[in-house]
């Protein structure tokens, strides 16, 4: 199965079935290809962009951007965000998700909040990531290139914020905009998350 069966509640959700769920259709307890299609595209354009941008300069800084970016959404963000996510709890050794699909679920799941320091990681991943290419655009001058990949990274966060950040299972996250009810509502059928974040009982 490329996805989770749509069908059954998440391997953490004590429910019987997702149907009558108040936050069915609020959280995205459940991904589809159409879920995957849409990450890629709004994120794939700065990634081209901004590649294009460094290639201009150098291959090899390309290279060394190509590498850091597998190792940063491959490995470090799937162990400091990832690891916390309710999807991350699914059976299987890879993530079936909207972002990060693919990736490799090398350590143990790890249910509450992130800590500072795992914050800070991935908060710092984002701007490594995405501020690399404005060096080189810069060096380089290619000014028109800077600007479109400006928008094309702003597009991408105001899209992911407005979209996707807020429909996520993913609470421990700091792009994390769920209201609490919601969150309240999903807890209740997910008490070894909401113990986890020491609300259980
Ligand atoms: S919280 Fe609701 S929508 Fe999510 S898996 Fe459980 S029953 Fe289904
Ligand atoms: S936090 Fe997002 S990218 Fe990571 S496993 Fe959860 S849904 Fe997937």
């Amino acid at each position: 199965m490329l996805f989770l069966d749509p069908n059954k509640p998440i391997a953490t959700c004590v429910s019987k079935s997702c149907q009558g769920c108040p936050v069915e259709d609020k959280l995205h307890c459940h991904f589809t290809l159409k879920d995957l299609t849409h990450f890629l595209l709004i994120v794939l354009p700065s990634f081209l962009l901004g590649g294009a941008g460094v290639y201009h300069f150098s291959g090899w800084m390309l290279s060394l951007w190509i590498f850091m970016v597998i190792g940063y959404f491959g490995f470090i963000e799937i162990r400091v965000m990832c690891s916390h996510c309710p999807h991350y709890a699914e059976p299987g050794k890879s993530l079936k998700c909207w972002a990060n699909y693919g990736s490799l679920k090398l350590w143990k799941y790890r249910p509450g909040p992130m800590s500072p320091v795992e914050k800070g990681v991935f908060l710092g991943g984002f701007i490594i990531v995405w501020g690399y290419p404005l060096l080189f655009l810069v060096l380089g001058y290619q000014w028109f290139l800077l600007s479109v990949y400006v928008i094309s990274v702003a597009g991408f966060f105001m899209t992911l914020k407005t979209f996707l950040c807020s429909q996520c299972i993913n609470f421990a996250c700091p792009l994390n905009k769920v209201p609490k009810n919601i969150r309240n509502a999903f807890l209740e059928r997910n008490p070894t998350i909401a113990k986890a974040w020491g609300l259980g009982k």
